[in-house]
């Protein structure tokens, strides 16, 4: 018997295969191509390897018509979030962004006790953590079930997807907010549309919605392809962000790139005639022009890139297994399957993956399994490379393994371009 579904998987089916998300016009065009893979999230246990993986076709495509990059297949939002394995606090330096962003929330609208800060895909509850330092009220939303127990219990929690329904329910339990948060979680929602309108019914008069996600000028500049797997329906650019918002009466009013994972759109947006928007909205639009973010062809010319990458670490690593050398992986994160799984790299080409988060060690990688175990293993064993597949913490990891390096152990760096870090 089937499992009940949640409205927005009954929503995918009245949805127009192929359509864009944001215009809602059939001008979406399929540029990369990176096979049919397993959800990168779904790290599997030793049990769960005998029974079948479902794959999914994995192809982006850009809209003709308002130039918003988008996943051409979509999976069923239930399939991928309600049993969740990413935590934000497994990173020191994400948990230090996300405290900043806070302050800076709370300076910005003046935010205190008597407000209520709603953050969806609030995961381990790191950012409303932050918040609550401030002394204003919090309420996290998200379907994981398996987060709800972790991180800060102080933290309230609606489990569930916000959709223009449940913002009806979380406003009449808590009220309206002052301000909203997303991090990382706005490129996941597939019905844009739908999730407005509940931003509306939950955001307080003069309240701003705060959007922190991967930006698609930075996935170009950094060859940064692995930022694509299912989860990830959109890969937002200024422009078509503003596009959306516009249809339900927003505007954005400050628009700044972030340093953080590897490179982040931050986006303010309020209601039209509320806020001042900020010269940096601008600037933002003019640079993605000058890009090219706006023509297909840049689309084009960053997938030759990205079939280059292969190439040349799939030639890397022959030659590496040629010499006799062991090469392991650094970082289960989910990007890292993506990679993986375009390369068709198993157990045979990295022996193991180390990663702090307890969740994920014990468990194997999606697609061909390979097992992923406590960092320690790295100076027990001292294998001669570690594929670096959460690059985008090539900093705090290197730091941490200088040890490792110390002996003589060896990075291998996958984007922009394949390279060896001693
Ligand atoms: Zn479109």
């Amino acid at each position: 018997m089937a499992e009940p579904l949640h409205s927005v998987d009954s929503l995918e089916r009245t949805t127009p295969a192929h359509a864009c998300i944001v215009c809602e016009r059939e001008e979406v065009e399929t540029f990369l191509d990176l096979g049919e893979t397993a959800l990168a999230n779904k790290f599997r246990t030793r049990a769960e390897l005998e029974e079948p993986e479902p794959h999914y076709p994995l192809r982006v495509g850009f809209c003709r018509e308002c130039g918003h990059v988008q996943l051409t297949e979509r999976v069923p939002p239930s399939a991928m979030f309600e049993d969740y394995l990413y935590i934000s606090s497994a990173s020191d330096t994400l948990r230090d962004h996300l405290h900043e962003l806070s302050d800076v929330v709370v300076a910005r609208f003046g935010l205190d006790a008597t407000d209520l800060v709603v953050d969806i895909g609030c995961n381990d509850g790191t950012l409303l953590d932050g918040f609550q330092r401030h002394g204003v009220k919090t309420l996290g939303v998200d379907p994981a079930r398996n987060l709800a127990g972790l991180g800060n219990s102080g933290v309230e929690r609606y489990v569930g997807f916000f959709d223009s329904d449940s913002a009806v329910e979380i406003a009449e339990r808590w009220g309206r907010a002052a301000a909203m948060t997303a991090t990382n979680t706005f490129p996941h929602i597939p019905h844009v549309h739908d999730f407005v309108a509940g931003i509306d019914t939950v955001l307080a008069p003069g309240g701003a919605f705060v959007i922190e996600a991967h930006y698609v000028v930075d996935m170009l500049e950094q060859g940064a392809f692995d930022t694509i797997y299912h989860e990830h329906v959109s890969y937002w650019a200024l422009a078509p962000m503003q596009r959306l918002f516009a249809r339900h009466g927003f505007h954005v009013v400050n628009a700044e790139r972030l340093p953080i994972h590897h490179g982040q759109l931050r986006a303010t947006v309020m209601r039209v005639g509320e806020g001042t928007v900020q010269e940096s909205v601008e600037r933002l639009l003019t640079e993605e022009r000058r890009l090219g973010v706006d023509n297909v062809e840049t689309f084009e010319r960053f997938a030759d890139e990205v079939r280059r990458i292969k190439t040349d670490l799939l030639a890397m690593l022959a030659e590496l297994r040629a010499q006799g050398k062991r090469v392991v992986g650094y970082g289960a994160p989910a990007k890292g399957n993506t990679l993986l799984a375009f390369l068709e790299l198993g157990p045979r080409a990295i022996e193991y993956i180390v990663d702090r988060s307890p969740l994920k060690q014990g468990r194997f990688t999606p697609n061909a399994p390979i097992p992923v175990v406590h960092p320690d293993r790295l100076l027990e064993d001292q294998p001669d490379y570690v594929l670096l597949l959460a690059w985008n913490f090539a900093e705090e990891i290197l730091e941490q393994q200088a040890e490792y390096r110390r002996q003589g152990g060896r990075f291998i760096v996958p984007v922009p371009r394949v390279r060896i870090i001693p």
